[in-house]
């Protein structure tokens, strides 16, 4: 499934390949995703010239003078630019095709991601979502007071989008690791310093994973461009059963036994280890 990373590398991809390219025609290939898609689109966005995009959240925003576009790639959305006589491949849903004989194409064949359309950039989808983690509003003194007195445990508060946007399954597992902390243990009792440590944590996690994603872009525009997704290095998750990384060898922690463990929170697999998360 597209996380933060992947999207943010989607929107680095495509920044150089249509900004400032000029639409010359919109094309829907069915009329629903996740949502209706607006069938408008195809005479709105005709001639129009892309002026940014930006990522909010797992949220493109494709910026044009006449409103905004939305795209979310939902559990299996990629999205490439080829050369305008490429054929259409199967689950191709969308396309934008621009004045220099390139189409941006949106391929999504289990058809959960979105296309939506906002004149004033605003939308429902978009407005009560939390802080990005990779910016400097998040930090240890805003999870510290939006976490008081919450009874829920830390792994869904900060997975929570209302809280922080992006902080999918696996980056959840993983930052919980690297800070030590116990997925079960409730978010009003994690301490200000411990939060310190874990947005830390939550924004190296992820910058690691948009920098690895960078260096497979490089397909992103060929023909058979393949997404910009990657294989990162998990210390936890996926890991059942294996030895933990962080105690294991470590003299702090001779304790036999130290493997991985899962359980369910949340109706998601939380893959931790019960030694060093604490
Ligand atoms: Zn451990």
């Amino acid at each position: 499934m597209p996380e933060l990373p992947e999207v943010e590398t989607t929107k680095r991809g495509l920044q150089p390949l249509i900004v400032s390219q000029v639409v010359e025609r919109a094309k829907l290939y069915r009329d629903n995703l996740r949502w209706e898609m607006p069938k408008h689109l195809v005479t709105t966005l005709a001639n129009q010239r892309v002026n940014s995009i930006h990522r909010r959240g797992k949220y493109l925003l494709i910026e044009f003078d006449v409103g905004t576009l939305i795209i979310h790639l939902g559990m299996s959305g990629s999205i490439k630019v080829v050369d305008n006589d490429t054929p259409l491949k199967k689950h191709d849903h969308f396309e934008l095709g621009f004045t220099n004989d390139t189409v941006m194409r949106l391929n999504d064949p289990r058809r959960f991601g979105a296309v939506l359309f906002s004149t004033d950039g605003s939308h429902p989808l978009l407005d009560n979502l939390g802080v990005e983690p990779l910016e400097d509003l998040f930090d240890e003194s805003y999870l510290y007071s939006k976490s008081r007195n919450k009874q829920q445990n830390i792994k869904a508060f900060i997975m929570n989008s209302k809280v922080v946007v992006g902080v999918g399954n696996i980056y959840a597992c993983e930052s919980l690791h690297q800070a030590g902390i116990n997925p079960e243990r409730k978010a009003g009792s994690v301490s200000k310093k411990r939060y310190q440590l874990l947005t830390q944590c939550i924004k190296t996690i992820l910058a690691q994973a948009i920098e690895a994603g960078g260096t497979t872009l490089q397909d992103f525009s060929q023909v058979d461009g393949s997404p910009g997704y990657f294989a990162q290095v998990l210390s936890v998750y996926g890991r059942e059963g294996e030895l933990c990384n962080v105690c294991n060898g470590s003299l702090q922690h001779p304790l036999e036994g130290c493997k991985i463990a899962r359980i369910t929170q949340n109706q998601r697999s939380t893959f931790y280890c019960p030694i060093c998360q604490t």
